[in-house]
């Protein structure tokens, strides 16, 4: 034990700053040097990368201090959640590679604890019963400079007080007709502190306790009391929440009788460019049709990434690279996109794909010939071996690796140039073919039969300047393939006054390619499989795909071509 406190106090210098409390409270014996974190989303939407950022800092800390981490849904507001939310964020947890602890928790399962807390705190005197409408409320509520005003119902009896919320528990007023506060202090220079309210009447069926409830606790009511129920030491959030933290103490105040006593940090939210981070405003694009639902593989949403074909390790490599502190910034995107290009060069097998086709017939090649070429799977990996790929006389490249009258500097294929085919030979342009608008439909090649590459001879060790990716015509297998772009083409888009954000949608997010070609060993891959197209980018097999049409998403493109082209705009 004091072996390990010695290594943590030398460490301490890369701690970042909760890890830093969070320390100090094991050295000081706090909570009885407990850890206990939890992560705590509302299921009214799916989670996005901002969470991800949560996620990783909430169970990460679990799993250094080797200390339980709990999933708790909190869902006090039936009128927005749903239960397909709340399997969509199990799922992207568990996908994000964590485990939480024993079953998932949901607020609604301490509704009765809460019940009685408040039930607790009319009778202490804390809390009373307001008719009066919000608009009432929130204009009493005054101003940080000025005191509020007191409503008149705050100083009813106890016994009124009793009557009035068990006819709201029982159902007997409309949504709104009142509301239960907390009553604390009408000129608290905190808004927070002038007398909450922290429970409303919502006449909705709540995904998990149906119809038994008709009043819901509020987010500043029920969050620190069920952090208290689970016995949370550390109460993790975002620093918006920081002017709540005197609430969050005085509500625990109410109802402390020993046991861990949660302490709520604030860390400096993820905000991203040309990204949205709001599942209010992810919904919207959702709801409104911008894109093609929560995991569109253009969205933010751990969903849309993993659809996009982001692995879990790159997400949460980036939420180390970013990590943890106080202070509000905006992180450029490429930062995401260089992480899962960094994974994805180590571990995606490369294939030859040809996006933008034209034929190429190697008129000496002899008609009918199919030979087998190997092609290594990954340089970057060593132990990923090599694949065959035939070779025949008439084969697939892309359209703009052939130039008729090319610059100086281009080094692809030209007429009378040479080019190597990647993992085969090298052919040289000898002449084309045009349909009558001028457009070509073949390229007439000739090649040296010396040349094969890995086989030695000093003629396959000649260089020439370029290697072209292609794709055998007679074994070429059919492909759509989705380009995306970024969805905004405002690297603020929701940080504009007098505008919304959705005027920046970018109209060319998506563009999808019907006619790729393939090399046959594309195949052998199932959905959510990523790989490298070679001299494209990465490529995943997207969920659409099926055995009679291949659908493929690019995940990233190779380099970030981004800035540049951003430069030249
Ligand atoms: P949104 O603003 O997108 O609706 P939220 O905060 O309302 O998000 P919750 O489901 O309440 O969503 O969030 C669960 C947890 O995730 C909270 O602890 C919250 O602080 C954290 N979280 C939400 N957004 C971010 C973000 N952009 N960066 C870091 N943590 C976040
Ligand atoms: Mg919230």
């Amino acid at each position: 034990m004091s072996e390990e406190i010695v290594n943590l106090t030398e460490s301490e210098k890369s701690l970042n700053f909760i890890e830093t409390v969070i320390e100090e409270d094991i050295r000081n014996g706090k909570n009885d040097s407990a850890v206990h974190t939890r992560f705590p989303p509302e299921p009214n939407g799916y989670l996005h990368i901002g969470h991800a950022k949560s996620i990783c800092l909430n169970f990460g800390l679990a799993k250094k201090y080797n200390a339980p981490c709990n999933l708790r849904f909190d869902d006090t507001n039936p009128a927005k959640e749903d239960q397909e939310y709340v399997d969509s964020i199990k799922r992207d947890v568990e996908w994000l590679g964590f485990k939480w602890n024993g079953q998932e928790r949901y607020t609604s399962d301490y509704f009765d604890q809460l019940y009685e807390w408040a039930i607790k705190m009319i009778k202490e005197g804390k809390a009373y019963v307001d008719h009066q409408t919000s608009e009432e409320i929130a204009a009493q509520k005054g101003e940080p400079t000025a005191p509020g005003i007191e409503s008149p119902y705050r100083n009813r009896s106890v016994e009124e007080n009793l009557a009035e919320f068990e006819k709201m528990r029982a159902g007997e007023y409309p949504d709104g007709a009142c509301v239960l506060r907390a009553k604390i202090d009408m000129t608290s220079p905190n808004m927070h502190m002038r007398d909450p309210i922290m429970y409303r009447i919502i006449h909705a069926t709540h995904h998990r306790t149906g119809d038994k409830w008709c009043i819901y606790p509020m987010y500043d009511y029920a969050h620190g009391q069920s952090d208290y129920v689970e016995g949370i030491t550390h109460s993790i959030c975002t620093l918006e929440f920081e002017v709540h933290r005197p609430l969050y103490e005085w509500f625990l105040d109410q109802v402390y009788d020993g046991g861990h006593r949660p302490r709520q940090w604030e860390f400096a939210r993820l905000n991203m460019t040309y990204t949205v981070m709001s599942k209010r405003k992810l919904l919207q694009l959702v709801n409104e049709g911008h894109v093609n639902g929560w995991d569109d593989p253009r969205m933010p949403t751990i969903s849309g990434l993993r659809r996009r074909g982001y692995t879990p390790e790159s997400i949460r490599r980036f939420c180390e690279t970013i990590g943890v502190a106080r202070r509000e910034n905006i992180i450029d995107v490429a930062l995401l996109e260089f992480s899962v290009r960094d994974h994805l060069n180590k571990i995606a097998p490369r294939v030859m794909a040809v996006l933008d086709p034209v034929k190429v017939i190697i008129d000496n090649y002899p008609e009918g010939k199919i030979e087998t070429v190997m092609i290594e799977n990954n340089p970057e990996d060593p132990e990923s071996g090599s694949r065959e790929v035939p070779f025949s006389r008439e084969i697939y490249i892309e359209r703009d690796d052939f130039m008729e009258d090319a610059p100086k500097k281009y080094f692809r294929l030209r007429p009378g140039g040479e080019v190597r085919l990647k993992g085969a030979y090298i052919i040289k342009a000898e002449s084309v073919v045009k349909d009558s608008e001028g457009r070509i439909t073949e390229i007439h090649c000739s090649y040296d039969p010396e040349t094969l590459s890995g086989s030695g001879s000093e003629a396959s060790m000649r260089k020439v300047k370029g290697t072209l990716h292609w794709v055998p015509a007679h074994a070429a297998v059919k492909a759509e393939v989705r380009l995306y772009d970024r969805l905004f083409n405002d690297e603020a888009p929701d940080g504009h006054k007098d505008h919304d954000f959705k005027e920046y949608l970018n109209p060319d997010s998506l563009r999808v390619i019907e006619n790729a070609v393939m090399e046959p060993s594309i195949t052998k891959y199932k959905v959510g499989d990523s790989m490298q197209f070679q001299r494209l980018g990465y490529f995943c097999v997207d969920s659409d795909s099926t055995a009679e049409k291949l659908v493929f998403n690019r995940t990233v493109g190779l380099k970030d071509t981004w800035a540049k082209e951003q430069k030249k705009n």
